[in-house]
């Protein structure tokens, strides 16, 4: 099973390329982003793995509207009657109400192969949005979850911060692929806002930083996200 405890009761869930994470509260589930589409039973697996069941899956906190973040929600939700929480700015394109922008066509990669990606890539099927959240809002969610906008990879990006156990979910405001660093150009909407992004990541105090894609970093995380921003300030 491709699961692996980060912390007491915090859940890696790597699929392919893209990494959801599982809380387990004692209220219930937390999910925080859904993979990738046709990805429900690997995650209602890891959710047997630790002796739940598909109904305590409670909320479904989605970090952006890219398609291996929200292409599990419709299907995970059918199973669960999970809320799912969206940023406004992204909630009517995981609604199916908007089409995916697709790359940024302002970066050289995104224009060469851009008109070829959106072609081939397909559209997330489109799924309710039950709660919107804004920046600051706190979740009762397993202790107490706090929301961040993080815009610049898509305008309603999302981190959840976990303060209980120390624990930040960055979604694609910042991978840790190769080494910690700026989102994957040509699929970040908006460049500058992004680190700015980084710098108010940076400022909150969390001991370990789970990424949408790369490792998770342990042991004071939060000084390699200042360490970033500060080189992205130069
Ligand atoms: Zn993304
Ligand atoms: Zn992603």
């Amino acid at each position: 099973m491709a699961a692996e405890e980060i912390v007491s009761g915090v859940y890696g869930i790597a699929m392919v390329y893209v990494n959801a994470f599982l809380i387990a509260g004692e209220d219930g589930l937390a999910l925080v982003d859904s993979g990738l589409p046709k990805r429900k039973d690997t995650i209602l697996a890891v959710v047997a793995g630790i002796a739940r069941q598909p109904a305590d899956l409670k909320h479904i906190l989605i970090t952006h509207h890219h398609v291996d973040h929200v292409g599990s929600l419709a299907d995970l939700k059918e199973a669960s009657d999970a809320r799912s929480y969206v940023h406004p700015a992204d909630s009517p394109i995981v609604r199916g109400d908007e089409p995916q922008p697709g790359p940024n066509p302002s970066s050289l990669l995104g224009k060469l192969a851009g008109p070829l990606l959106a072609r081939l890539s397909s559209e997330p099927p489109a799924a309710a949005v039950d709660v919107e959240v804004e920046d600051g809002e706190e979740l009762p969610i397993a202790d107490g979850i706090k929301v961040v906008h993080t815009p610049g990879h898509t305008p309603g990006h999302l981190a959840f911060f976990l303060p209980a156990k120390g624990v930040l979910f960055v979604g694609d405001a910042a991978a840790n692929v190769f080494r910690l660093g700026m989102p994957f150009g040509m699929y970040t909407a908006d460049r500058e806002q992004a680190k700015e992004s980084i710098r108010k990541l940076a400022g909150l105090e969390f001991d370990v930083a789970c990424f949408g894609h790369g490792r998770v970093l342990k042991g004071e995380a939060n000084l390699s996200f200042r360490r970033l921003a500060e080189k992205l300030a130069r």
